[in-house]
């Protein structure tokens, strides 16, 4: 249990329920990508499989290690990963496949990773086995956006909803994975990922580089170039709303950076550096704040190219 960070409530009430064997046929794991949504998919089904009288999963009997190990025989990723939907016929081989028992294991558990790439025939399909599942068999959903499952598939499930992690949650692990790189760095991969350790552990990998959309911001708010933030703005109106998100957060990232280097700190990037030097501390926070309240609204219903659009109004 101790392998997914943070989540003291979720790792708790499980802890409960597998003491008292009390175990779902079928789960729905959500979350963001780099959330936890495989490794709690992986201690569910070594909690399954496990052969340790209490204190399931117990991660050292040969069911837990084969799980954890992802070679356990009765462990079945339904997925085919080049393809771009989960097809109907993925979850009829399935449903297939669940009439033969288990080699070895307690329970034949089927993972569905990109359960919301299911189109509606295929959630059709899983839906009857989730109806009536022979007793041996269980299901794992894995979904950034659960809201696209059917509701019937959903009330089929138990839900598990994975959360972020606090700084002091998610930044030892990142120190532990990354030693080289100073308490700042950790912090600020921690808060540009918003408390999530796969996206902030990949922020660390890639150097924290700034994106190209970063870059040309910095180029054109240091040179006050309305016709090149308006072209640059333009330019990310087809943008999917959490790289929207996404990119909003860095610009956010790179102005309390600059605005540190007005205050006398060394920048982290050369961009910073330049926007510290152009503007004053009134612009940047300004801008900050027009950042802030552009990603409040992109979380909401507001579409991608009215935030677009009202940006082109606001940075200057
Ligand atoms: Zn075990």
């Amino acid at each position: 249990m101790e392998r997914l960070l943070g989540n003291g409530e979720l790792k708790a009430s499980l802890q409960a329920a597998f003491a008292a064997d009390r175990i779902s046929h079928s789960y729905l794991i959500s979350g963001p990508a780099g959330s936890g949504k495989h490794t709690l998919a992986r201690i569910l089904a070594a909690a399954m499989q496990c052969t340790a009288g209490d204190r399931r999963p117990c991660g050292v009997c040969l069911q837990c290690r084969k799980v954890f190990d992802s070679v356990h025989p009765d462990v079945i990723t339904v997925d085919e990963p080049e393809k771009k939907t989960v097809s109907v016929d993925l979850i009829r081989r399935a449903r297939t496949d669940l009439y033969i028992r288990p080699n070895e294991g307690r329970r034949k558990i089927y993972l569905i990773p990109r359960a919301n790439d299911m189109n509606a025939s295929a959630q059709n399909a899983l839906l009857k086995i989730l109806e009536e599942p022979p007793e041996y068999g269980a299901f794992l959903l894995l979904s950034d956006s659960p809201e696209k499952l059917l509701p019937t598939i959903r009330s089929r499930c138990v839900s598990l909803h994975l959360s972020p992690l606090a700084e002091r949650e998610c930044v030892p692990a990142l120190s532990a994975a990354f030693p080289e790189k100073s308490p700042d760095e950790l912090h600020r991969a921690w808060e540009r990922a918003d408390g999530y350790y796969g996206p902030a552990a990949a922020l660390l990998r890639e150097g924290q580089a700034l994106s190209a959309q970063a870059a040309r911001f910095a180029d054109c708010f240091a040179a006050r170039s309305r016709s090149g933030m308006t072209a640059l703005l333009v330019g990310m109106e087809r943008l999917k709303r959490d790289q929207l998100i996404q990119i909003l957060n860095e610009w956010i990232e790179l102005l309390a950076d600059a605005i540190r280097v007005r205050t006398g700190l060394p920048g982290s990037s050369g961009e910073a550096v330049r926007l510290g030097h152009s503007r004053t501390v009134a612009e940047l926070l300004g801008a900050v704040r027009n950042l802030q309240q552009a990603a409040e609204l992109a979380k909401g219903n507001v579409s991608v190219g009215t935030i677009c659009g009202a940006l082109q109004g606001q940075l200057m």
